[in-house]
């Protein structure tokens, strides 16, 4: 067996090749997604066709791709975009990849993915019901409740936990609402949050181009840096115990790049969990990911095989 998983990702687009052992080979390439996702397909097929040659395959057994939005993985068809390869929608994917690769093609929003990865080969393995929450551009999730992976009517069950509101009258959110948790703290706005904050031009952090959240953390000094580490902090956390009193998980798996700052973010939301969240069965488990940027190639790959 020998399969592509595709994992667009905001601003880089992971292709990976998976055989019986894992992901055995990779290719990324830097994305704009607001270029549209049609710009990056003959990218991408470059991509493929390079892990072909250094493996010498002749074919493959199926690509499956994890998109940033919302998916009908039945008709294979993007139903919904939000800021990321707003195209999407207007191409035939499936007819695509069916005539330039001849092989199987599947796809489904890339947090559910990735949830399906640390479930079948990651930080979730040991249960069946489980929460992931991606941290990065955005903030994505995932849910497998007694062994189902939701997806609900309209495919927007579980993939949506980034657009949960924590603040009401917080910060407007690119999804048409008010104070989502990704509007709140995610990459995306993050640079933008902190240059209108009345105290940016006293902080170490205006001496930066492009603010991430690896800068933040590492701004252990700064007054500015640490109180955007504090809310972040807070957000996520009120994100995480709505998502626990929502699915009913034993095990919440953190992921993304965000959680390159692990060493701050896990212990703040597992005190969290511990003090505030409703759980009279016990206490869920607060993970970090072991896949890290395979998660959705394998969950895809995974999807595809086991038609799930
Ligand atoms: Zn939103």
């Amino acid at each position: 067996m020998n399969y592509i998983g595709i994992d667009l990702g905001g601003t880089r687009i992971k292709i990976g090749l998976v055989n019986k052992e894992g992901v055995a080979d990779k290719v990324v390439i830097d994305a704009e997604s607001d270029k549209g996702l049609e710009t990056y397909l003959p990218l991408i097929d470059k991509g493929i066709l390079k892990l072909m040659k250094k493996s010498k395959l002749s074919s493959l057994s199926g690509i499956g791709m994890a998109f940033p939005g919302v998916v009908n993985p039945k008709s294979k068809k993007i139903l919904s975009t939000n800021k990321k390869y707003d195209d999407g929608p207007e191409i035939d994917l499936h007819s695509y990849y069916s005539k330039k690769w001849s092989t199987p093609f599947f796809i489904d929003n890339d947090s559910r993915m990735a949830t399906v990865g640390e479930w079948k080969y990651g930080a979730g393995k040991d249960s069946n019901d489980l929460v992931m929450v991606t941290l990065g551009t955005g903030v994505g999730t995932g849910v497998v409740m007694e062994g189902n992976l939701l997806r609900g009517k309209h495919f927007k069950a579980g993939c949506l936990g980034g657009h949960f509101v924590v603040n009401y009258q917080g910060k407007v959110c690119t999804c048409g609402n008010i104070g989502c948790v990704e509007a709140e703290a995610a990459t995306w706005n993050i640079d933008q949050q902190l240059r209108e904050h009345t105290d940016f031009s006293c902080s170490v952090l205006s001496g930066i181009d492009k603010i991430d959240f690896a800068a933040v953390f590492m701004a252990t000094e700064d007054k500015l840096a640490i109180k955007m580490q504090e809310h972040c902090l807070e957000v996520w956390s009120a994100g995480v115990i709505s998502y626990i009193n929502a699915y009913d998980p034993e095990v919440v798996v953190l992921g993304g790049g965000v959680l390159n700052s692990a060493a701050k973010i896990v212990p703040h939301i597992r005190k969290k969990i511990s003090e505030n969240v409703w759980t009279p069965w016990g206490e869920t488990s607060l993970r970090l990911t072991k896949l890290w940027d395979n998660a959705a190639i394998l969950g895809t790959v995974y999807s595809l095989r086991n038609n799930i």
